[in-house]
């Protein structure tokens, strides 16, 4: 703390103490009575309106001087300190010794060095006793003043209360998620960082649980975004009392929970599972809402350190990878992830990493699969279904590629350039001056697509460089897809109709579509899943169930096309049951364009 020498400075420099008398020199006694009142009167004035708390005790720690914003600090009125020891009013005893024990032995001893000029530095920070018990934390300036042999300590104080009650909230607000009070991604990260580092590659010490809640964006959507919210904050809570050991629940954005734990010795997945387990029962009682009730679940990963995993980014992707296992089982569920695991991200990586490359290389090619009239004699058009030309694998089906390429992105220029390829294939046949096939091509577009920004454009654009008629073109996107957010796909939708393309509703019967939707959207086409074609002919519910889709295609205005038809007796049952068009190996697989030129079924030209 700062040491000023009392007086007018005029001493010795080198001196810090000056005796006050000494300061004052030669004056005749009188004056000197005099001047000193005035002293008093000045000192006492300023001390009165500083701002700081101004405190002073003398060589044995007696208080001799307490202003008024002392007392509003620490609680003392002025009468109930003036005379007493500091140590048995607003100085702790043992803190003063444990701050300053370098210094001297006892708080007397160390009164007595401050006396001969120890040197103490300014801003450092003080505890207080309040009057009431609680701690004042605050910095001060020190200076001490010699008269003669005897001494005073003064010191002004500054109150740091309010400032760091404001400071800790600005932290809390920094590291809190503000709908949920939970720790955030921030807090969470810092948090995981310093578990791991600790936790020294021991493994089977730390454990991430990541919690998604599956469905959530629908509740958003459907109920809106004040009922999502009251929702979340709900969660937050169950999670919270189905905790018993975690070290941070948090909130890691939209509806998904992070949750830590740090076990030392080797039991963090078991924990782990067992919240995770225990969340999830908590989260399967209903929600309430303004109107009713909303039921929910959750996917949950687990990942935890092992002998190889000991980084915080990769227990944080490794979790992430099982959570997204989870999903893929419906939901509902709890996946940790594990050496199988392991090899299928590596696998899913080795795939994104060349596919990459696979467009520029050009791996990527068509097949097309002919879609026959049912009741006429030959196809009505083609669906170009996408192959990959692998170098080492061979020719790759799409089951095996466009779910990686839809999570990487990948299917955004894999898609234009689908739809681009198929456009000119038709226009090339048509040019070739055929009927048939020629009149219409169907392209899959996944969701990832539909949600783009630019996909209208992008159709817009690729019908203008081939020169396809927008007739000529169906857009196939599936039932899941659609209904996956309803709302923003029947803009979308509408938006392509705009253009005048035709849209078929892809794999029908193996989502779950809202009617009412179902007869918003601006379909022409509806393709009932090959599941349901399988089941034709084997039972006789089977076939009710494919009867009864037609039947509300048709009632909705939408020409049917039954995929995956395989057997003359699966084609029977569907012309009685009136379907309009068909599509499977029984009339051909997918092949290649030029395998189908020249095929007299297809009509397609050589
Ligand atoms: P999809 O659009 O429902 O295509 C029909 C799938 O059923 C094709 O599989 C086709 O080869 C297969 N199939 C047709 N008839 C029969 C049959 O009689 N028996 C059997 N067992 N299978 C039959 P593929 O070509 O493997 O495509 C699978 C899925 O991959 C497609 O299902 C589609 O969802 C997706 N896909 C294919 N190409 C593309 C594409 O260019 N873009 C996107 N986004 N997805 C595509
Ligand atoms: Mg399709
Ligand atoms: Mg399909």
């Amino acid at each position: 703390m700062d040491r000023v020498a009392a007086g007018d400075g005029e001493g010795d420099r080198g001196d810090p103490v000056v005796p006050l008398s000494s300061a004052l020199g030669k004056v005749p006694s009188g004056a000197l009575e005099a001047e000193l009142d005035a002293w008093r009167t000045r000192f006492a004035q300023v001390v009165g309106v500083c701002r700081d708390a101004f405190i002073e005790i003398d060589s044995d720690a007696r208080v001799t001087e307490w202003n008024q914003r002392a007392t509003d600090v620490l609680g003392w009125e002025r009468h109930e300190v003036i005379g007493r020891l500091a140590t048995e009013t607003f100085l702790r005893e043992e803190y003063v010794r444990s701050t300053f024990h370098s210094v001297g032995r006892t708080y007397r001893e160390l009164l007595h060095q401050m006396g001969r000029g120890i040197d103490l530095h300014g801003g450092q920070e003080v505890e207080l006793v309040h009057k009431d018990g609680h701690m004042v934390v605050a910095t001060g300036s020190v200076f001490v003043s010699s008269y003669g042999d005897d001494f005073r300590i003064g010191g002004f104080v500054h109150d740091l209360t309010e400032e760091k009650a404001a400071e800790e909230a600005l932290a809390h607000a920094y590291l809190h998620d503000s709908l949920t009070g939970l720790p955030n991604r921030s807090m969470f990260s810092y948090r995981l960082a310093y578990a791991v580092a600790k936790a020294r590659g021991v493994p089977d010490s730390v454990a991430v649980v990541l919690l998604d809640l599956d469905r959530f964006k629908s509740i958003n959507d459907s109920m809106g975004h004040e009922v999502g919210d009251g929702i979340l904050v709900t969660v937050a809570d169950r999670l919270r009392a189905s905790d018993g050991v975690a070290e941070v629940i948090a909130r890691f954005g939209g509806d998904e929970f992070l949750v830590l734990f740090e076990c030392g010795e080797s039991s963090a997945e078991e924990v782990a599972v067992a919240f995770a387990e225990r969340a999830l029962q908590a989260l399967a009682a209903p929600f309430p809402v303004e109107r009713g009730e909303v039921f929910l679940t959750a996917s949950v990963g687990i990942a935890t350190t092992t002998e190889s995993v000991n980084e915080a980014t990769t227990l944080l992707s490794n979790a992430e990878a099982a959570m997204y296992q989870a999903k893929q089982r419906g939901g509902s569920s709890v996946e940790v992830f594990g050496e199988a695991m392991r090899i299928e991200v590596l696998d899913r990586m080795t795939t994104e990493h060349s596919l990459y490359r696979a467009l520029e290389r050009s791996e990527l090619m068509l097949y097309y699969q002919p879609v026959v009239e049912i009741n006429g004699s030959g196809a009505v058009g083609v669906e170009a279904l996408i192959r990959w030309q692998h170098p080492e694998q061979g020719l790759v089906a799409p089951y095996r590629f466009i779910p990686v390429a839809e999570e990487s992105g990948l299917i955004i220029p894999i898609g234009a350039w689908v739809l681009e390829e198929a456009c000119h294939q038709l226009r090339d046949w048509q040019h070739g001056g055929r009927t048939g096939p020629t009149s219409s091509v169907e392209v899959n577009l996944s969701a990832r697509q539909i949600d783009h920004p630019e996909i209208v454009e992008t159709v817009e654009r690729i019908l203008s460089t081939t020169g396809l008629p927008p007739a000529n073109l169906t857009l196939e996107i599936t039932e899941s897809a659609l209904m996956r957010d309803a709302a923003s796909a029947l803009d979308v939708l509408r938006a392509l109709k705009g253009i005048g393309v035709s849209l078929a509703i892809d794999d029908f019967g193996t989502g779950y579509s809202s009617l009412s939707y179902l007869q918003r959207f601006p379909l022409d086409v509806l393709k009932v899943d090959k599941s349901f074609v399988d089941e034709l002919g084997v039972s006789p519910e089977g076939s009710e169930i494919v009867a009864a889709v037609i039947n509300l295609a048709h009632a909705l205005g939408l020409r049917v096309v039954a995929e995956g038809v395989e057997t003359e007796q699966q084609l029977e049952v569907l012309q009685q049951l009136q379907c309009d068009f068909a599509q499977g190996y029984l009339f051909s697989r997918p092949v290649p364009a030029s395998e189908l030129v020249g095929d007299p079924r297809f009509s397609i030209g050589a």
